[in-house]
């Protein structure tokens, strides 16, 4: 398999060597059958776990009906996941994607068609913040403009203006969001690529109060924030505080390619017929899984045993950086999309977790991502966190 990956593949992912084949729930199976906790999930995506009978029996019943038609039709499970999501949220209208930086290219350009159409066609700049993570496209590296990502890419496009994340002191903030080309502000209310860092509810109050004195649009990406994992069904929820465009994707499919650029009215009504579009979008089967994972979310108590279950977790978290506090620092995050700050490489701590079949992924600031599927239960939790504690003292035997 290994041959194969680097003689067919363009080689722009570093993988670890091993191939899952099977999966369930919480956990996944190698070639060889070896059982791995995963607290990745596909990297925020898989928020019901693996094979969710649900959403496999969805999933046969729309194939075996139809897959696809284009967006010339009607589709009656993306009319209805949009009633769903607007429902849902401070949303009025949805334009369907099939992947997170799908659904930021539609944010960005229906920021800025909005203010051409209100005669303002200079204010088409964006802000974004450091450390910032929207994608791969053109647009998205651009908006973060961070090296790591544009390096040799160039030329990228221009409108973006990136800002840090001050604690206290928010005056660059206001001074660029008063520019009078500003068109919107991108915001993840918690980082996630950068390390897991979650804005304060002061922060997006702050914001949202800005947006609402200069009629800047504010864009929230919760691309991995979003549908449930932080115990809410949308991170902002937590704050209070709501935005006018809001790009989702990842855990809305549970892995099936899904993504959607939610708007209010006013926000979106630059977006006429004929100005934007995808093949893809919203295709009836995408749909189905869409309107099954909401479904699962929303049962009563779905979330609120998300946030019992996450809050047991954090504590025993609290707990394991106390007790190795050579290789921990602290943790950070809400719900279940937490991360850990390591004084030891956070890759080391990723490498050594591996051994003991526990899969995590790295995040910025020498962050360890804990990303589990919502539903895992508390037995299965403790098993982990067990494994975790295996890996610290493995590392501090090592120090
Ligand atoms: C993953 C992610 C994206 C990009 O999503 P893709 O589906 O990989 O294009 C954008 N923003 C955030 C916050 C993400 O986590």
């Amino acid at each position: 398999i290994i041959e194969l990956d680097e003689q067919y593949l363009v080689q722009n992912y570093k993988k670890f060597d091993v191939a899952f084949t099977y999966g369930s729930g919480e956990f996944l199976y190698n070639t060889n059958g070896d059982q791995f906790y995963d607290f990745i999930s596909g990297i925020a995506v898989t928020n019901l776990g693996h094979a969710h009978p649900d959403l496999v029996d969805t999933i046969q019943e729309q194939a075996k009906k139809l897959w696809h038609v284009s967006n010339l039709y009607e589709i009656p499970n993306q009319e209805e996941l949009a009633n769903r999501l607007v429902d849902e949220t401070f949303a009025d209208t949805v334009f369907f994607t099939n992947s997170g930086a799908e659904s930021m290219e539609c944010a960005i350009k229906m920021a800025r068609k909005y203010w051409f159409e209100k005669g303002e066609s200079n204010r088409s700049t964006i802000i974004t913040f450091d450390n910032a993570f929207h994608g791969r496209t053109i647009a998205t590296i651009s908006a973060v403009g961070s090296e790591k990502l544009t390096k040799g890419f160039g030329p990228l496009l221009p409108g973006f203006v990136q800002i840090p994340i001050e604690k206290d002191d928010y005056s660059q903030l206001e001074s660029e969001i008063q520019g009078s080309d500003v068109a919107a502000i991108i915001v993840e209310p918690i980082q996630g690529e950068g390390g897991i860092i979650p804005l304060s509810d002061e922060f997006l109050k702050v914001i949202r109060n800005l947006c609402d004195q200069t009629g800047v649009l504010l864009i929230f990406d919760e691309i991995q924030c979003g549908v449930g994992r932080t115990g809410k069904l949308f991170a902002h929820e937590w704050a209070g505080v709501y935005p006018d465009i809001m790009t989702i994707a990842k855990g809305i499919g549970n892995g099936f390619p899904l993504g959607a650029c939610l708007a209010t009215e006013e926000a979106a009504s630059g977006m006429t017929a004929g100005t934007h579009g995808s093949t893809y979008g919203g295709n009836p089967l995408a749909c189905a899984v869409g309107l099954k994972v909401l479904d699962i979310i929303s049962q009563p108590d779905f979330l609120a045993d998300v946030n019992k279950k996450a809050g047991f977790f954090r504590q025993k978290l609290e707990s394991l950086i106390a007790e190795h506090s050579e290789i921990f620092e602290l943790v950070r995050g809400q719900g279940f999309m937490l991360g850990i700050k390591c004084k030891v490489p956070n890759m080391d701590v990723v490498a050594n977790a591996y051994e003991h079949n526990l899969l995590l992924v790295p995040g910025g600031d020498n962050v360890i991502r804990l990303l589990p599927a919502l539903n895992i239960c508390e037995v299965e939790l403790t098993e982990a966190f067990h494994r975790l504690e295996l890996t610290a003292l493995s590392l501090e035997a090592a120090l």
